[in-house]
């Protein structure tokens, strides 16, 4: 083996619960497996403050504890992490060619879990303002605003359960969404339209966030009347979906329009050998159970795989 060159039979993309369950499995087949763990240890789940619905945990676990829970358990069968991220890949020839900044590894079998980053609105203000009252995650940031106003965009489970996760900290809450009907399942509705601390702007848009140092107010429209106005708050809290990690994946396995990956009943992508798990190939579930249960499933499918391959 060369300095920076590394041959694996299977190497894992990403670190959260999908990446972490199927170097488990694939560990558990003695194969050794190599996860790059990417920017964020242990995923989105592990940015969660809370984790209520990850059967096991009867009195919830936290995020970032549930992924070093996942981590200790696949190193202890012989998964390696390595804290790296995939810039670059070639799977038009076997073994697959993956670059790091580092390292250029070959893989006999490639499971992609590189999940998906928070969405932007793409209005003025938003890129200045970021870290400055502008967040696309309630558990890192929400503590800034202790005793703050705040204002949280989007109508799904996301916006409504981080809304009900800044009520820990900000003195008031609005949430803006373009619609009068909400994504989010009826629980989290109900728990955010009876909080004393939420109420709700309903078929509006931010058009713009405005501060010079931070943020000191949104400007919004009303999409039913085209009224504009302006609201004074020291945070904006951005969740409106997310885009899929694929872009080093374009033009060398099939994906949909939106950019998740496709994948069979057996998490195999286009290219043959090639698996995907979680939600860099599902748009839809996006929970840590169904996640974990997708990585399981592709490393059993890599194992598959390599033994029909071997030799
Ligand atoms: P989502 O369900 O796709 O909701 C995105 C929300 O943002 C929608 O209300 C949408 O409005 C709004 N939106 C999108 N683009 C916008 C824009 N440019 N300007 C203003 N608003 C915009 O995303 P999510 O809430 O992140 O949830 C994604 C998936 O994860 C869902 O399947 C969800 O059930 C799951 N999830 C589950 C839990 C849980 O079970 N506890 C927690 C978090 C997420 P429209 O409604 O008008 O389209």
């Amino acid at each position: 083996m060369n300095g920076n060159k590394k041959h694996v039979k299977v190497l894992v993309l990403g670190s959260g619960p999908a990446g972490l369950s199927a170097a488990l499995y694939a560990a558990r087949a003695e194969l050794a497996p190599v996860v790059l763990s990417g920017i964020q240890l242990g995923g989105q789940a592990a940015l969660t403050y809370t984790v209520e619905n990850y059967p096991g945990f009867p009195d919830g676990v936290g995020g970032a504890k549930l992924g070093e829970f996942f981590q200790k358990q696949a190193e202890r069968f012989g998964a390696v992490v390595e804290f790296n991220s995939a810039n670059g890949v070639d799977l038009s020839a076997h073994p697959f060619k993956v670059k790091t900044d580092g390292t250029e590894y070959t893989a006999d079998s490639l499971i992609i879990s590189t999940g998906a980053d928070p969405n932007h609105l793409n209005i003025s203000g938003e890129t200045e303002l970021t870290g400055r009252g502008v967040s696309y995650c309630a558990t890192c940031d929400g503590w800034f605003f202790k005793d703050k106003k705040v204002v949280v965009v989007g109508g799904g489970d996301s916006a409504l359960e981080e809304a009900l996760f800044i009520t820990r900290y900000a003195s008031s809450i609005t949430i803006v969404h373009r619609r009068e009907e909400f994504r989010a399942g009826a629980i989290l509705q109900n728990r955010a339209k009876v909080h004393p601390k939420i109420r709700f702007i309903l078929n509006t848009v931010l058009t713009g966030i405005k501060g010079t140092e931070k943020v000191e107010a949104v400007l919004l429209k009303n999409l039913k009347t085209s009224e504009e106005s302006s609201l004074e708050t020291d945070g904006v809290f951005i969740f409106i979906g997310h885009t899929p990690n694929t872009q080093i994946f374009k033009g060398q396995l099939d994906m949909d329009q939106a950019g998740y990956l496709n994948v069979d009943a057996r998490m195999q992508t286009s290219v043959p050998g090639v698996f995907a798990a979680g939600e860099v190939a599902d748009s839809h579930f996006r929970q840590v159970v169904t996640s974990a249960g997708m990585g399981a499933a592709a490393a059993i499918e890599a194992t598959h795989f390599l033994e029909d391959h071997s030799g």
